[in-house]
């Protein structure tokens, strides 16, 4: 019998990892930076908490939810995404009022499988609870810039709007619509009825020419969400952080209130160019469950971030040993005694245990991409030394040890 991975579903090899081990190691260093800590929370919840926070009519919640029935008849959802665990969390564990939270961890949602969208993929986000005011805003989205550019990725184009709009914005959205029915795709068709905005929103190139004349939210916004709006951009501007106004960007989830954010790139497909997406909620709180409190966040996905970088060829080899010991099968031991030392000495070192060719060995020191190799063969023994070889340069010196050490962390 043979298994194969299910449909959507992918194995991230170990010459794709050091790119995601790159990733989440620059993410966490800025979380540092901004005094943000981690929270784990699982990745099955009960059905309800996503219905409710995610919004009966999103997309996630209509026809992406992997859920099932567990043994006691509960009906659970394999978490589609990571903010109403988050929000769980806070409520439950009293974490109030001010938290401010980085998550990382799988997520699953039943969608058409391609590149740059998966069944099950990674994400790593942040959510800040507690603090209203558009400083908190203009420091997430800093936060999200700050990421992407540690991570290394360039060019991206980060789009805000506001989607605090004030009332009769949908009425007159929805009425300018229904003028438009014959261009619009069956999706937005439905989306007009429930949440006309979304159809803002569609990537379908007629429903995109159709809609170029609709209202806009950003000249509909509160009084007081204009205010708050227009001093995040003033206080991006005064990080020198670039941004675009995309008037008709909405996102797929309903509990946005307030700013929403992207980040794009166009080297991936036009289908899936977001690679990290965020915005103000402050209403989540309080709808399920806890008191009445702001926040915001954002999440972005490790698959499409690895898929830039790969794409432009910056590799990372992140666990390439520093050395690794060829021995000749009659000095295993000496072998393996200088590994262990090498490791205490906080070098990274590899080795084969089967006594095979030099060349052999020779052969996997090369395709580990060893920096340094160190001979053990009986002529080394005889001198009381070790042959260490640079494979960048190839020469070769007869050293002792403190000498490999000192060469090894030049
Ligand atoms: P999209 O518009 O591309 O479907 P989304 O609005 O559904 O994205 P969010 O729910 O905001 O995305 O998730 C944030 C990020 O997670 C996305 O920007 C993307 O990088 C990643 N992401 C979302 N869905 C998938 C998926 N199915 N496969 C891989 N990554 C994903
Ligand atoms: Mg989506």
């Amino acid at each position: 019998m043979k298994y194969q991975r299910l449909r959507g579903v992918k194995d991230v090899l170990p010459d794709s990892t050091p790119v995601w081990e790159h990733i989440i190691t620059k993410a966490c260093g800025v979380f540092g930076m901004y005094d943000y800590r981690l929270l784990i929370t699982p990745t099955i919840e009960e059905i309800g908490l996503f219905t409710r926070g995610i919004g009966e009519s999103s997309d996630i919640v209509m026809k992406e939810m992997y859920d099932f029935k567990d043994k006691k008849g509960r009906h659970i959802v394999l978490r589609p995404e990571g903010t109403a665990g988050v929000v769980r969390a806070y409520i439950e564990n009293n974490m109030g009022p001010k938290a401010n939270l980085f998550y990382l961890g799988q997520m699953f949602r039943y969608e058409r499988p391609q590149a740059g969208r998966y069944r099950e993929f990674f994400q790593i986000g942040v959510e800040s609870f507690g603090d209203a005011t558009p400083y908190k805003d203009a420091e997430v989205i800093r936060m999200a810039a700050g990421i992407i550019e540690a991570i290394g990725i360039t060019g991206s184009i980060l789009n805000i709007n506001c989607l605090a709009a004030e009332d009769g914005y949908y009425d007159k959205l929805k009425a300018f619509l229904e003028t438009k029915r014959p261009h619009l795709c069956e999706d937005c068709l439905n989306k007009l009825e429930r949440v006309p905005i979304r159809v803002l929103d569609c990537k379908n190139e007629t429903c995109k020419k159709a809609v170029v004349d609709a209202p806009l939210i950003t000249q509909n916004l509160k009084p007081d969400a204009l205010a708050h709006y227009v001093k995040i951009k003033e206080l991006l501007n005064s990080t020198g952080t670039a941004f675009v106004e995309t008037p008709t960007m909405v996102r797929g989830l309903d509990y946005y209130t307030g700013t929403v954010f992207e980040f794009t790139t166009d080297k991936l497909g036009p289908q899936q160019n977001t690679i990290l997406a965020g915005g103000r909620y402050d209403n989540l709180v309080e709808e399920l469950g806890g008191k009445k409190t702001p926040a915001t966040g954002f999440a972005l996905g490790i698959e499409r971030m690895a898929e830039v970088l790969t794409g432009e060829g910056k590799t990372v080899d992140l666990n390439v040993p520093d050395i690794f010991i060829v021995a000749d099968k009659a000095y295993l031991n000496e072998g393996y005694g200088l590994l262990n030392k090498l490791r205490a000495q906080g070098i990274k070192a590899a080795m084969s245990f089967e006594g095979n060719s030099f060349k052999s060995q020779f052969r996997e020191a090369e395709s580990k991409k060893s920096r340094f190799v160190v001979v053990i063969g009986e002529n080394e023994i005889k001198a009381g030394n070790f042959a260490l070889k640079n494979m960048k340069s190839g020469t070769q010196q007869l050293v002792d040890f403190d000498c490999i050490v000192k060469e090894v962390k030049k």
